[in-house]
């Protein structure tokens, strides 16, 4: 099969290009690791990210130029769906999400160089350190501070709920390099190595028990003035310009429909599909989700034709989410006693992780702009409501 980087992926039609993807993740990626109740770590997935990287597919959203597979909008959209509909897990991937997206475009071209080829050979893998304990939805107050001294900065501060750390050799970092400047303003964005003295990682045990969230506190570390990208306290509108195709994603209906799946599989093993109050609400998720589904398209064709993504593609990360969190419940209620058990627990007679999509739900109305805030977006932009 030719794979590599030289593959004009976008010659394909949509369904020759979708039949390539699903036949290959569905023969090659295994059956135990499809949509695992947390984030996978390297250890667990590296494996598989590597094959990625060796058949050229690591970076679906690069330009071919520099490794990527230069998909057009519309194959993107493919790809990911096709991994997400296989429930494959992700990894600690913001180096292919963010950090290669804004090198290439904000980045010189020593830059390029230096970090680009190590991310897609999975050398380099990257957590993204944003949040801080009072900066969240409120990005632009961070306190984490930057101070040159000669040919390096001194960084110092601290980061939050930064994902999957443990497996990062490098973590992206906003942090202030001018106090006096207004809050946006005054903010510069850096590359930094997880291996710099003065870096220690705390991880952060979540409700399931898992602890692939963490807290990072930076004392004193120095990081080379070459590791800035762009310009000087304007790092905020690099860091805010990659948002924009993410917000589809996260407004997939994939999670509600992986969600649905585990709700069929429990009610099957405990024949509550005879019932008939079950039966109607089951009904009612599901044209929830096809309606959901029906308005996901809309933007999908927007995208596809490459127009600007308006602001109510807000609604389809709170539809999505919140779908997704009344359907976990439900799991919950129809597995009965087995409801109160984490892992993989025995009903009827299969074997079904039913707290799996609660524990996912749950922090899926916080990440990536909370719902209050997409609610806030759709106020003012949408509904154009005095704030
Ligand atoms: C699973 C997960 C993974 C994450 N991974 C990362 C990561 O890798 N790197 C990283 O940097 N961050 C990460 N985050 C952090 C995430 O970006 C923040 O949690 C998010 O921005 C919200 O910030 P906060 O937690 O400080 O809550 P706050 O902003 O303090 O909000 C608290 C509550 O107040 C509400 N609220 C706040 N402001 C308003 C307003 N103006 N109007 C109405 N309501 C408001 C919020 O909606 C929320 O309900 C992750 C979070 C989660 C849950």
């Amino acid at each position: 099969m030719n794979t590599k980087a030289s593959t004009d992926w976008n010659a394909l039609s949509d369904d020759e290009f979708r039949n390539r993807i699903r036949s290959y993740v569905e023969t090659h990626y295994p059956h135990e690791l499809r949509y695992p109740s947390r984030r996978l770590f390297w250890n667990e997935i590296g494996f598989w990210y590597r094959r990625m990287s060796e058949i050229g597919w690591i970076a679906p959203n690069w330009p071919r130029e520099h490794g990527g597979m230069g998909l057009d909008p519309s194959k993107l959209l493919i790809f990911y769906e096709e991994h997400e509909r296989w429930g494959v897990s992700r990894f600690a991937d913001m180096g292919i999400l963010m950090v290669g997206p804004l090198l290439i475009r904000h980045g010189t071209p020593e830059q390029q160089r230096q970090w680009l080829p190590k991310i897609i050979a999975c050398e380099h893998l990257w957590c993204q350190g944003y949040s801080e304990p009072n900066a969240g939805s409120d990005l632009a107050s961070l306190r984490t501070e930057a101070v040159r001294d000669g040919d390096e900065y001194l960084i110092n501060g601290q980061k939050i709920w930064t994902t999957l750390a443990q497996d990062a050799t490098h973590i992206f970092v906003l942090a202030r390099t001018d106090k006096d400047a207004k809050k946006q303003a005054g903010i510069s964005f850096f590359l930094v190595d997880m291996e710099q003295p003065g870096i220690r990682v705390r991880p952060i045990r979540d409700v399931a028990g898992h602890e692939e969230l963490n807290e990072i506190f930076l004392e004193n570390v120095r990081v080379p003035a070459a590791n800035l990208v762009g310009v000087p306290n304007e790092g905020w509108s690099i860091a805010k310009a990659l948002l924009g195709f993410e917000r589809i994603f996260l407004g997939a209906p994939k999670y509600p429909n992986y969600a649905l799946g585990v709700l069929a599989r429990v009610a099957q093993a405990n024949g509550l599909f005879a019932e008939p109050a079950f039966a109607f609400q089951f009904a009612k998720l599901r044209m929830d989700v096809e309606d959901h589904t029906a308005c996901y398209e809309r933007f999908v064709e927007i995208v596809k034709r490459g127009d600007p993504v308006p602001p109510d593609i807000s609604m389809l990360k709170i539809v999505s989410t919140e779908s997704f969190q009344a359907i976990a419940d439900q799991v919950i209620r129809a597995a009965g006693e087995a409801g109160q058990l984490a892992g993989p627990v025995q009903v009827g007679t299969e074997v079904i992780d039913v707290l799996g999509p609660f524990f996912r739900a749950l922090p899926s109305t916080i990440y990536g702009g909370t719902n209050e805030i997409q609610r806030n977006v759709l106020a003012r932009e949408v509904l154009r409501l005095p704030t």
